[in-house]
This record gives structure tokens, sequence and C-alpha cells, in this order.
């Protein structure tokens, strides 16, 4: 993928193997990555206030399990958008297993928010509706690991 001045999300999205099992297809939306000053950040298009906040966290884990594992240099000298784990980097550790066990973690935080945002008023339905994927993304993510 072409690093061009700004960030195109979709074509990063794209490109971000953290979406193969993504069952919304709302988080693919969005994703983590780097700032362009050397830090980790998330990129969240989802802008509901009922479930933005969640999808947020379920980001913030990955940043949190990538940080675990490779530490805070993932984006020195990286432009703003870039991502990590994309595949052309090879990055070593980055397989099937972490990439499960990190999604796993992302929507268990996720689904914790989610539950808490279903008794958040006017939220009752959109949280509850985001839940039932998030579940998904537990089940399909958590076993085995
Ligand atoms: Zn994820």
């Amino acid at each position: 993928m072409g690093l061009r001045a700004g960030i195109n999300t979709y074509a990063y999205v794209k490109d971000n193997p953290e979406s193969f099992n993504d069952p919304t297809g709302l988080l693919a939306a969005s994703t983590w990555g780097c700032d362009g000053q050397g830090n980790y950040v998330t990129f969240v298009i989802d802008t509901d206030p009922c479930t933005s906040d969640c999808t947020k966290a379920h980001e913030q884990q990955h940043i949190a399990d990538a940080k675990a594992k490779w530490g805070s240099e993932l984006c020195r000298n990286k432009p703003k958008g870039y991502i990590p784990t994309a595949p052309e980097d090879a990055l070593p550790g980055y397989n099937w297993a972490y990439k499960h066990a990190t999604e796993c973690r992302a929507y268990r935080v996720e689904d914790a928010c989610l539950a808490k945002m279903e008794g958040k008023c006017g939220c009752k339905d959109a949280a509850h509706a985001r839940r039932y994927s998030a579940l998904e993304g537990i089940d399909s993510n958590c076993n085995g690991t």
C-alpha cells in the first residue's frame, strides 16, 4: 500500500489483517496504527455515541497487546496511518495464534464496555445490537487460545 500524506483509511483497513475475522464490518472501519510522531493511535470511524467508546476500547486493547509483545518502537519513523501489523512487514510473532488472542481480548473489552452502555439512557438498543457481534467475535476468537 502506498504511504501518502494523510490517511486513506479504507485502503489501510482493506489491508489490515485484524479485520479478517471481524463479523460486523463496523470494526473493519476502525483500526489502530501510527500517529506520525512515533506513537500508536486508534482510528475510530464509529461515530455512534453509544458504541464509539467501546470500538475505541477494542482498538486500544490491540495497542496494549502490541506494546506488550513488541514494545513501543513499531511506529518509530513511520507515517501517520501506518499499520505495523500489515502483512508486508511480516512482523515476527504476528501469527494466527497472536491474532486470535488479541482479538479475543479486544472483543471481551468491547463487550464489557457495551454491557455498561446498555444501561445508559438512550443507548440500550444500539449497545445491545452491537453486543451480538462482539459476542460473535469472542466466540470465533477465544476458543483454543
Ligand atoms: Zn480487532
